[in-house]
Formats: structure tokens, C-alpha cells, sequence
């Protein structure tokens, strides 16, 4: 069945683009320049009702359909060939409530347009380390970032969401409401329905002790074993995150970013971090919340990327020199891994109040090829796969669904979970999406 632009275009209150629109190129872009898809449609959803209405849309055309926020996710979920994506990038108004410490977000918003709706009243939310990363996508998965330890998972802090399920039908998910969907949103992804709001726990913070270190040589090796002891004995004020990459000659470096939020200036773990040999360059200091959010700031859609890794139980020296040495194993810069902590505050909520099930970890190990030559793909595909199965005896889960390529098996998926949670879910998406519409995500399919 054909679909004509103009008769979506007609009932919707934003816009609708074709190949044909000056910015179709742009909005068709995802973060990862692997991914290359041409949806037939790409509705630019003004409020929920148009959310709806395109959704009911793509069932009565057949289209596939995708769901986009920020367009970050690695695997490009947020993109579908021929078929209808509905992008919530007009849909990024926050609302920040100071009295009752609460801030609602629409499913469109980044982290960019959150932080500065709530810092402007010297509030956060614990959230992802790039501006540009949608609030919602990222929530969906967990949250990993500068305020971990701190606060917990973004998804810890996320109090209720609005839906539009693709039966059409307006749900709302909180403690009192729908519960079981509230559960099932801490971690479970896009696959029950487009959310359209989210509402968040905010906490005071007026600035953070942050920025980055950087280590290069041989003893970017101390430098991470310094890194995981200072995290393993730090205290709940301070997240600390760190990159190990490599220069064009091979030369092994790393980035460690400690944020800061206690009332000192300086801190037993900070300095113990500057202590280390092969420092060169100390650019922690005293800055905005917003500051410390670009600290890594990517470019969008500006190089191939390839994406696996694992949760770990502990980091051991062993493991430590395999990250250093799988950085040479290609024989040019592969990319980087990424060290989060799970420290702090993430063991403090209720285990059963999230679907995901990676809260017991000590760290996310995720190997991040990039690069930017297409006939480079099957080498910096072929790194990230065996790094990641280089770490797998130290795997304690499967890996951070938020991290994850669209080729992952489904045990991989349900490993991140664990089956039981993995059994809740499915029933979940049996009662809200049995016909499995939403299926690009990381899916979960219905149950039987
Ligand atoms: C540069 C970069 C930095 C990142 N940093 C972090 C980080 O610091 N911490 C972290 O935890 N993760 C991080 N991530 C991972 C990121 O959280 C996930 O990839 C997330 O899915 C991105 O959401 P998005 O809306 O930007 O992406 P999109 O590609 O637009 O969406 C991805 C999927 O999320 C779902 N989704 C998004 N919005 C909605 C919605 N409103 N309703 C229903 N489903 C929706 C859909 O299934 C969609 O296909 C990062 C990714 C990148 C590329």
C-alpha cells in the first residue's frame, strides 16, 4: 500500500519530510555514520496526538516504523529504510518545578536542553556525559554518567512517563499508576510505546570539581590501576569515568574525569589521581555542572562506529594490561574503551524497582571502534568484537543495552536482564505491543 506524504502531512500539527526536503539529508543522519538508512517518511511529531496519529498511520500503510529522540543510539535504531520514523525532535520542552524538585521533559528533549532548563535553578538530574544524547532514549536504557555515584541511574530517577502505545491508547506510568510499566521503562527501552513525557527527581547542585586528566605512555597502565583502586575507595560525592585511546603512533593514552560535587575544593581522590606518573595534562578544576558536560564532546554523525562490551565484576591488573594491549592489536588508532563505575548510589535503590539488571556490576566496559574509512569496516568491526570477547570471562552480565549494535543474539539482550526480569518484560510488551511494532530497539519480543 502506498503512502502519501500529503495525507500524513494534512493531519498532523508539525511536518513531514520526504527525499525531497531540503532537510530530509539531515534529519535521515544518526550519530553513527555506519548506519545509512532512507526512511520513506520522517514525521516530525509536534505533540502526542500527532504521535498517535502517525502511528496509527504507519500500521494502516504498513510501514516499519522507528522511533528517534537524540539519534545516538549506536545500533541506529532511530532509522528505518522505506519506512516511517517518528522523530520527537520538535518535542524538547522542560519544565522545571524548584519547589517540589521535579522537572518534566518531553520525549524529544537532549540533555543539552535539560541541564540548561535546570541547572538555570541550580538543579540536575544524573544524566548522560553528551549534550546531544535524548534524555528519553538514554533513560529507557539506564544512564551512566557524570552523577552516578552520586545519584544513581538516570532511570532511578525517573518518577513517571506518559505513552502512546501503538494501539493508540494514552498510558500513563508511575508508583500508583501502572507500576509494572514504570518497572519495565527503568531499563526495558523503547519497546512499549512513544513516550512523549518524562518526569524526574531533581537534586541541588551549584558546581563540580571536574574536567579531565590526561595520561599518555607506559604508564597509562598505572594510571588505570590508580584509577580503579581511587574508585574503589571513594565516597558517594565523587563519579569518576575514564577512556583509554591510543595516538596515531600507537601510543597508549587515557582520559580519566572525576566529578566532584562535596563542599571542599580539593579531594584526597583527586589528588591521589594527579599523583600518578605520565600526567599531562590537569585540566580538573572548579565548574558548571554545564561545563562538565562537555567535557566529551563528539561530533554527530561524523565517523563509523561499532559498539560491544560488557559488565565486569572488577577491574584486576590482568585485565587492565588486556585493555592496553588489544589498543595496539589493530595496528592503527581503533577507537577507544570506556570505563563507567557503578559505584555509589546505583547499589542504594531497590534492585526490584528496575528492570535492568546490571546494577550489581562493578564497572561497564564498553569497546568503542571508530573510524572513518567505509573499507575499514570488517577490521574495526572484527577489533571491538574480539576485545569484547577478550573480556567476557570477566563478564558478569551481558552487556549495556544503551551501547548495544542491532546484531547482538537475543540471549545477549536477555542477558543484560537476567530471564526473570527478562519473562516480566515480555509480558510487558505482550500487553502494550504483542504485534511487536516497536522493534527497533533493543527488543524485547512478546511473550509465547
Ligand atoms: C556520543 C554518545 C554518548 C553517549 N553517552 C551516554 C552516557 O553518557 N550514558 C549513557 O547511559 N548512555 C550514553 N549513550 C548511549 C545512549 O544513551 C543510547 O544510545 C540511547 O539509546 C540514545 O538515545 P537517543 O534518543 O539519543 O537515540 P535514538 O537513536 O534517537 O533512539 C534510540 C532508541 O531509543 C528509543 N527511544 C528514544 N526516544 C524515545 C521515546 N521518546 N519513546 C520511546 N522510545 C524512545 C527508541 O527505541 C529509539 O530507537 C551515548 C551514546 C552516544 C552515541
Amino acid at each position: 500500500m502506498s503512502a502519501d506524504p500529503a495525507e500524513l502531512r494534512d493531519s498532523l500539527s508539525g511536518d513531514v519530510l520526504t527525499s525531497t526536503d531540503r532537510e530530509y539529508e539531515r534529519a535521515r543522519l544518526c550519530f553513527n555514520l555506519l548506519i545509512d538508512r532512507r526512511p520513506a517518511l520522517i514525521a516530525r511529531c509536534a505533540d502526542a496526538d500527532d504521535v498517535a496519529t502517525a502511528l496509527a498511520f504507519g500500521q494502516e500503510k504498513g510501514l516499519e516504523i522507528a522511533v528517534r529522540g537524540g539519534g545516538h543510539n549506536p545500533a541506529g535504531h532511530c532509522a528505518v529504510d522505506a519506512g516511517l520514523v517518528i522523530d520527537l525532535s520538535r518535542m524538547r520542552n522542560v519544565e522545571v518545578d524548584p519547589e517540589n524538585g521535579i522537572a518534566v521533559s518531553e520525549g524529544g528533549a537532549t540533555w543539552l536542553d535539560f541541564d540548561a532548563a535546570t541547572q538555570a535553578h541550580g538543579l540536575v538530574t544524573p544524566g548522560g556525559v553528551v549534550g546531544s544524547t535524548g534524555v528519553t532514549g538514554l533513560t529507557l536504557g539506564g544512564g551512566i554518567g557524570h552523577l552516578t555515584a552520586q545519584h544513581g541511574l538516570t532511570c532511578d530517577n525517573l518518577l513517571s512517563a506518559e505513552l502512546v502505545t501503538p494501539g493508540g491508547e494514552r498510558v500513563r506510568a508511575s508508583a500508583a499508576e501502572n507500576p509494572e510499566l514504570l518497572w519495565g521503562l527503568r531499563g526495558g527501552g523503547g519497546n512499549f510505546g512513544v513516550v512523549t513525557r518524562t518526569e524526574f527527581r531533581l537534586h541541588r547542585l551549584e558546581r563540580v570539581v571536574g574536567g579531565r586528566l590526561d595520561y599518555e605512555g607506559d604508564a597509562v597502565r598505572e594510571a588505570l590501576r590508580a584509577f580503579r583502586d581511587v574508585d574503589r575507595h571513594a565516597g558517594d560525592e565523587i563519579s569518576i569515568q575514564c577512556q583509554i585511546s591510543t595516538q596515531e603512533d600507537l601510543t597508549p593514552t587515557l582520559v580519566v574525569v572525576p566529578s566532584y560535587t562535596g563542599p571542599d575544593e580539593e579531594t584526597e581522590e583527586i589528588r591521589a589521581l594527579r599523583s600518578v606518573p605520565g600526567l599531562v595534562n590537569d585540566g580538573v578544576r572548579e565548574q558548571s555542572f554545564l561545563d562538565q558536560q562537555r567535557v566529551f564532546d563528539p561530533g554527530y554523525g561524523v565517523d563509523r562506529n561499532y559498539w560491544k562490551g560488557h559488565f565486569v565484576r572488577e577491574l584486576p591488573d590482568e585485565l587492565i594490561d588486556l585493555l592496553v594491549d588489544r589498543m595496539s592489536a589493530l595496528g592503527r588508532p581503533p577507537g577507544a574503551i570506556l570505563i563507567e563505575s557503578l559505584r555509589g548510589a546505583p547499589k542504594d535503590f531497590d534492585p526490584d524497582g528496575a528492570a535492568l539488571g546490571y546494577r550489581d556490576a562493578a564497572f561497564n566496559l564498553s569497546v568503542m571502534a571508530s573510524w572513518i574509512d567505509p573499507a575499514a569496516d570488517d577490521e574495526h568491526i572484527a577489533w571491538a568484537r574480539e576485545t569484547a570477547a577478550a573480556i567476557e570471562p570477566w563478564s558478569v552480565r551481558g552487556g549495556y543495552a544503551n551501547y548495544m549494535q542491532a546484531d547482538e543474539p537475543l540471549e545477549r539482550v536477555r542477558g543484560a536482564f537476567g530471564p526473570d526480569n527478562f519473562a516480566r518484560l515480555q509480558a510487558l510488551k505482550s500487553q502494550y505491543d504483542p504485534e511487536n511494532l516497536l522493534h527497533r530497539n533493543q527488543n524485547i519480543p512478546p511473550a509465547g
